[in-house]
């Protein structure tokens, strides 16, 4: 018989239950209302792991002020349910006073990776993500953590944190899941109205039409960046916030690419914010 799944809330209830768990142990971190993207790291954690742990928490320090924070979309049941069909062995849902009690103040900060891109439109939130990570890496002593390429410069600062903070884990980044029509899994998807959930998939149509202009030699960043630029003006729901071409290490913009270049976006479809990206090279 499937060993059942311990749902836990404070550290007092997760560190006995941690303890318990066979090795190697991976770690999923997720804002929940989870989508297959979600459940595609579970199930990769699961076929390298002999344990799974899955936290559930809206993280409010990295959301900014006029963000979404407070109508984030939730359903607690639905992603239990989700879980427990994975085989996942422990949740980890904590309260936001579990992982910021009163008088909290302690921060982690990645520099010059947090900076351009997300960084820039978003400010205040790696410092938000890197500080929670650390803490679920605290929390949960993780062998192998596992995030979505989807969120592609959380991943190289989370990566980059890791090494700076000498954790022993090992960082997975596991490949974008999308719907049939090409819109990146996203929880934030269920804001868009219909008209726009139609209109969202010029993202990924953008991004492919820089990739056919990639694989047939184009080079110059610039004429990359404005084949997104094109194709995303043909669809007036979606209003571009930014589009990068940049290394794919260091998230500097490239004016030439040469080695593996991250070409990524921010649109706005509506009043909802999508990112995507792609891998060139
Ligand atoms: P979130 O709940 O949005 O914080 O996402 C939790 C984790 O799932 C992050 O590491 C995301 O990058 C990852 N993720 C979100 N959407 C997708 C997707 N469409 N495909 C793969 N991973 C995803």
């Amino acid at each position: 018989m499937a060993k059942s799944m311990m749902i836990v809330h404070t550290l007092e209830e997760l560190f006995p239950a941690r303890r318990l768990l066979d090795g190697p142990v991976g770690l999923v971190p997720t804002m929940g209302f989870l989508h297959a993207g979600h459940i595609s790291l579970v199930q990769q954690a699961k076929s390298e792991c002999k344990s799974v742990v899955v936290s559930i928490f809206v993280n409010p320090t990295q959301f900014g002020p006029n963000e979404d924070l407070a109508s984030y979309p939730r359903n607690i049941e639905r992603d239990l349910h989700l879980l427990e069909e994975a085989g996942v062995d422990i949740v980890w849902m904590p309260t936001p006073e579990v992982m910021y009690p009163a008088g909290y103040q302690t921060w982690v900060e990645v520099e010059s990776l947090t900076r351009p891109l997300e960084g820039s439109m978003r400010p205040g939130h790696f410092r938000g993500v890197t500080t929670v990570v650390a803490k679920l890496f605290n929390a949960t002593r993780p062998d192998r953590a596992y995030f979505g390429q989807k969120d592609a410069q959380q991943a190289a600062v989370i990566r980059q944190m890791a090494r700076d903070l000498s954790y022993a884990l090992e960082i997975v980044i596991c490949p974008i899941l999308r719907e049939a029509d090409g819109l990146a899994m996203s929880s934030r998807n269920t804001y868009l109205n219909p008209e726009q959930r139609q209109a969202a998939p010029v993202l990924y149509r953008s991004l492919l039409a820089a990739r056919a202009a990639y694989e047939q030699g184009e080079r110059s960043a610039e004429k990359l960046c404005q084949m997104v630029k094109d194709v995303l003006s043909t669809e007036p729901q979606a209003q571009l916030q930014y589009v990068s071409c940049a290394d794919y290490n260091t998230l500097a913009e490239l004016e030439n690419v040469s080695g593996k270049a991250l070409i990524s976006m921010a649109v706005f479809v509506g009043k909802t914010r999508l990112i995507d990206n792609i891998v060139l090279g």
